[in-house]
């Protein structure tokens, strides 16, 4: 059993103030795999001074050294890479080969990304001709707090601290207390790199104890949350007493649009991504809308797809999907299986139940519901599991409208070859990222969303100017 207690504060690893025990769960086997604490409001003000306290020396420092320290950080993960894989595995149920390339590759690309970011970022320019002495300046907004969660722990941890760093923050992060283990190394590779103390602090905790201690807390300008539309909620009630910035990257329901002209990768690309990672991705194209006149070969592929994707365990090699995070998300999905079929869509793979031959682990079929309306359960809630809502469509206005009218706006997807529809997707659909054809998102492009998804930038420059305070300077005498 791995025991984790202490907190990662002021560059040293300390008790918490109080004991308090958390089991991390192996998804796969149910069983407790470590124990970490819980911390209360008291720890979090420990880690909140020692922030503080680091913050002047650390915005003084100038960028090009913030800089060296966060290339030095990105060394020590590149090298450290497997251990990360493992810890992603064991916490969360990602098999290994996907939580060493995608999960903990992720934090590798978003630290790349914003050291090129950052390498270019102007910290003070002039406004424009014709304003002769006004200038912009970015500064670090200060001391912030930074609440991440358990699906794509290293992408999100690394989203926020590595441009936190960059900008001159300091900072204090609370991880997803299912899976802290991830962030617990990754607080051992910023004091590997020499990252001054106090300026980057660990404590875990729960939502309701260390996460609104965070988003109370008087000494912290703002807070960056990745999590559910329910918290980042109550983040935001909590945090308007003091008037802090608050950064909200929240769920997700996405809509893919297959029109008839498509290429023929293009059903089985949206099925797969669908159950990458077992469905647990905020973007993941959970609704699929196919054009009427190539319905029946669309089903017919997405049936083989789901029946082909193999369930497993995820410290084996393989592109098999592993179990889901937890026993609530475990029933929380079994629900709403059930719920697709009392409301009359048509089940065309997988189901309620264990995968066949599974007796323990929160292992959930890789499941495709066709015939769905847009009233329907399954086409309007966050599923967060390996469940695939399609649905069919007779023409382009009737598709767009059912893809932007939910509460939702993450990722949209459209697959066709007609270039002017192309066009026409890309400024229709409403979402902060609209994918084409199968296109990822470019490096250093931002992420995030508009309505309940939150209206977060991360990455790239975007990523770093939310961790600033733009300056507008007069007066300004040129060297
Ligand atoms: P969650 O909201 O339950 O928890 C996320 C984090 O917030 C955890 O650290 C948790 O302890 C903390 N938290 C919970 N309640 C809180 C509160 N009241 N105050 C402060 N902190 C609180 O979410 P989860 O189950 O860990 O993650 C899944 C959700 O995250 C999904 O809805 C998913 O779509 C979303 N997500 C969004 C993105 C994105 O970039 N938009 C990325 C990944 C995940």
């Amino acid at each position: 059993m791995i025991e984790k207690r202490q907190f990662y504060i002021n560059g040293e690893w300390v008790a918490p103030l109080a004991p308090r025990d958390h089991d991390v769960i192996d998804p796969s086997t149910e069983e407790a795999c470590a124990i970490i604490s819980l911390g209360t409001s008291a720890d979090v003000d420990v880690a909140v001074k020692a922030a503080k306290d680091a913050l002047p020396a650390w915005r003084a420092t100038p960028p090009a050294e913030r800089i060296a320290y966060v290339e030095r950080l990105l060394e020590v993960y590149k090298a450290r890479q497997q251990e990360m894989a493992e810890a992603i595995s064991l916490e969360m149920g990602a098999p290994i080969d996907l939580a060493f390339a995608a999960q903990a590759g992720a934090g590798i690309s978003h630290i790349t990304n914003c050291l090129t970011a950052a390498k270019s970022f102007e910290w003070l320019h002039p406004l424009g001709d014709g304003t002769p002495g006004a200038m912009i300046g970015y500064q670090p907004i200060g001391v912030v707090g930074l609440i991440t969660p358990w699906n794509w722990p290293m992408n999100q941890v690394t989203l926020k601290v590595a441009p936190a760093l960059v900008a001159g923050c300091t900072m204090v992060l609370k991880p997803s207390e299912e899976a802290p283990l991830s962030s617990m190394l990754f607080a051992e590779f910023v004091h590997e790199a020499g990252i001054p103390a106090g300026v980057f602090n660990l404590v875990n905790g729960d939502g309701m104890g260390v996460g609104t201690a965070l988003s109370g807390h008087v000494d912290i300008e703002m807070i960056s949350f990745t999590g559910s539309t329910r918290a980042g909620r109550a983040i935001s009630k909590n945090a308007a007493e003091t008037l802090k910035r608050v950064a909200l990257e929240l769920g997700g329901k996405g809509a893919n649009l297959v029109f008839a002209d498509a290429d023929d990768a293009a059903v089985e690309r949206g099925v797969k991504h669908m159950f990458n990672n077992s469905g647990q991705s905020c973007n993941a194209p959970s609704r699929m809308l196919v054009e009427r006149a190539i319905y029946p070969q669309a089903l017919e592929i997405a049936k083989k797809v789901a029946e082909e994707t193999k369930v497993g365990n995820p410290r084996e090699h393989g592109k098999h999907i592993g179990p889901v995070i937890n026993k609530s998300q475990y029933d929380k999905i079994q629900g709403l299986i059930e719920k697709g079929i009392a409301e009359g869509a048509t089940l065309l793979a997988g189901g309620p139940g264990l995968p066949e031959g599974v007796n323990r682990g929160y292992y959930v079929r890789p499941t495709v519901f066709a015939d769905c309306t847009p009233d329907m359960s399954i086409m309007n809630e966050e599923i967060f599991g390996p469940v695939l809502s399609i649905m069919p469509f007779d023409t382009e206005e009737e598709a767009v409208k059912v893809a932007n009218d939910t509460e939702y706006g993450l990722t949209n997807y459209a697959q066709t070859q007609d270039p002017e529809r192309l066009r026409r997707m890309a400024m229709q659909l409403q979402a902060g990222m609209i994918e084409l054809n199968g296109q990822s998102r470019g490096a250093g492009s931002p992420f995030g969303g508009i309505k309940a998804s939150g209206r977060a930038r991360e990455g790239g420059r975007w990523g770093i100017e939310e961790f600033c305070d733009v300056i507008a300077i007069s007066g300004y005498a040129a060297e």
